[in-house]
C-alpha cells in the first residue's frame, strides 16, 4: 500500500478537496479556455446539489421516468451452484435505456436546464451514454450532438440508430484510433466553442473537476438504495461489493455510500482483455502509471514516453486508457481492491447468467459477474455479495454470437 496514512480512510466525506483532488489524483488539467466554463459549472452544480427543489425534481424523474428504485435481486440458482456467499444483483439493467448511465445523464440535463442552456453534447464509446443523453435531451427539448469514434459507430450501429431516432445528431470522429478517446477530444473542442448555450454531459466519473465528484454524486443513488435494501432484507450489511470499472461511475456509485463501513469489502473489476500484455487489455491498475489524460490526473496506460497506449476489451464500455481519479485514490488507500476479468471469463459469465438466472447482462457487467463466480465459492454460506449489474446485454448479443459461434437452428 502506498499513499498517505490510512487515518484518512475512516472518513471519506472530505474528498475531493476544494480543488477536486482525491489525494494526488484528480484536479483540473485543461486549456485556459475551459477554466471558466468549468468554474461556472462547479458553482452551479454545488448550488443545485444543496437546493431541495433541484433534489426533488431529480428524485421525481429518477422514479417516474427512469424507473427507480431498481430491485436488489437474490440470484438463487447462481448462489446455489456456486455453493458459497449469497449473491445479490443490483438491477441497474432494468433502468430506462438499459444501463446506469441515465442516472447521470438525467442529473446533468436538469443542471443544464437550470443553467439556461439549450444544447447538450456528449461523447460516447459503445453508445450507451449517447443514448442516455439523447433520451434526456428529447425529454427536456434540448438540441443534442453526440461525438462517437468512427470505428465505434460501425461496431455499435444499433445505438447510432437509436440516438438518431431520439432526434440527436451523431458526429463520427475519424481522428487517431477512431474510438472513445478521440470522441472526448471533439466534445471538448465543441464545448469551448459553444459554451454560452451548450452543456457537456460527460459520461463517467472522469475528467476535470467537478465532473468526477458530480458524476459520482448522481450515481450514489445506486449504493444508497442497495444499502437500504440489503438492511431491509438481511438486516445486516454485505460482506463484499463487486462492480466493473471503466471510467468508474457505476462502481463508485455503488461503493461510495459504503466507504465508511469498514467491514464491507469492495472489488473493482477492470477489463483484462486477452491477458495482461501491452495493448491487449484495459486494466489500468495492472501496468498503468501516474499520468494526465483529458483533464485529470490518474492511473493511465502509457508507454515510456507518455504516449497513451492502445487498449483492448471485448466490452467497449471498459475499453479506455485511464481510470477515474477517485478509484486511483481508493486503491492507494487500500480501501478498494482492484482485479480484472479477461474477455473469455466475461463471455462465460455472460452466458452463465443468461442460462441460470434468465438475465442477459451487458458485457461490461459480465466482468463483475465473472469476479463473483470466482469469489462466492471461497466465502461462507452466510456471507453476502452484492454485484452491480450495470446494464443489460441486448447491445452485445450480435458480438457474443460472433465470438461464441452460437448458431440459428436449421
Ligand atoms: C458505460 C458502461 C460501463 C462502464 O462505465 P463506468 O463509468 O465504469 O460505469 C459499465 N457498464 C455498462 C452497462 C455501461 O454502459
Amino acid at each position: 500500500m502506498t499513499g498517505p496514512a490510512p487515518a484518512a480512510a475512516s472518513d471519506y466525506t472530505t474528498v475531493p478537496d476544494v480543488h477536486g483532488r482525491f489525494g494526488p489524483y484528480g484536479g483540473r488539467y485543461v486549456p485556459e479556455t475551459l477554466m471558466y466554463p468549468l468554474q461556472q459549472l462547479e458553482e452551479e452544480y454545488f448550488r443545485a446539489q444543496s437546493d431541495p427543489l433541484f433534489q426533488q425534481e431529480l428524485t421525481y424523474y429518477l422514479r417516474e421516468f427512469c424507473g427507480r428504485p431498481t430491485p436488489l435481486y437474490l440470484a438463487e440458482r447462481l448462489t446455489k451452484e456456486l455453493g458459497g456467499a449469497r449473491v445479490y444483483l443490483k438491477r441497474e439493467d432494468l433502468l430506462h435505456t438499459g444501463a446506469h448511465k441515465i442516472n447521470n445523464a438525467l442529473g446533468q440535463a436538469l443542471l443544464a436546464k437550470r443553467m439556461g442552456k439549450t444544447r447538450v453534447i456528449a461523447e460516447t464509446g459503445a453508445g450507451q451514454h449517447g443514448v442516455a443523453t439523447a433520451t434526456v435531451a428529447a425529454m427536456f427539448g434540448f438540441q443534442c450532438v453526440i461525438y462517437m469514434g468512427a470505428v465505434d459507430c460501425e461496431r455499435q450501429a444499433l445505438n447510432v440508430y437509436r440516438m438518431k431516432m431520439l432526434g440527436a445528431e451523431v458526429v463520427p470522429v475519424h481522428a487517431g484510433q477512431k474510438t472513445l478517446k478521440e470522441a472526448v477530444n471533439e466534445a471538448m473542442r465543441d464545448w469551448v466553442t459553444n459554451v454560452r448555450h451548450t452543456h457537456y454531459i460527460l459520461g463517467t466519473a472522469y475528467g476535470a473537476h467537478p465532473y468526477p465528484v458530480m458524476v459520482r454524486n448522481f450515481h450514489r443513488v445506486i449504493g444508497d438504495e442497495a444499502r437500504r435494501q440489503i438492511l431491509e432484507r438481511e438486516e445486516r450489511l454485505p460482506d463484499l461489493l463487486i462492480a466493473c470499472v471503466g471510467g468508474g461511475s457505476n462502481a463508485i456509485g455503488l461503493f461510495y455510500p459504503f466507504l465508511n463501513d469498514s467491514a464491507v469489502k469492495m472489488l473493482g473489476v477492470e477489463a483484462g482483455g486477452e491477458g495482461i500484455l501491452p495493448e491487449r487489455h484495459a486494466a489500468r491498475f495492472q501496468g498503468g502509471s501516474l499520468g494526465v489524460l483529458q483533464g485529470t490526473r490518474s492511473y493511465v496506460l502509457q508507454d515510456e514516453f507518455g504516449q497513451i497506449q492502445s487498449t483492448h476489451s471485448v466490452s467497449a464500455g471498459l475499453d479506455y486508457a485511464a481510470v477515474g481519479p477517485e478509484h486511483a485514490w481508493l486503491k492507494d488507500l487500500g480501501r478498494v481492491e482492484y482485479g480484472y476479468a479477461t474477455d473469455d471469463q466475461a463471455l462465460a459469465a455472460f452466458l452463465r447468467l443468461a442460462r441460470i438466472e434468465g438475465i442477459i447482462p451487458a458485457l461490461e457487467s459480465a466482468h463483475a459477474v465473472a469476479a463473483a463466480i470466482e469469489r462466492a465459492p471461497t466465502m461462507s454460506q452466510d456471507s453476502i455479495i452484492i454485484v452491480n449489474l450495470s446494464g443489460r446485454g441486448d447491445k452485445d448479443v450480435a458480438q457474443v454470437v460472433a465470438k461464441t459461434g452460437i448458431q440459428l437452428p436449421k
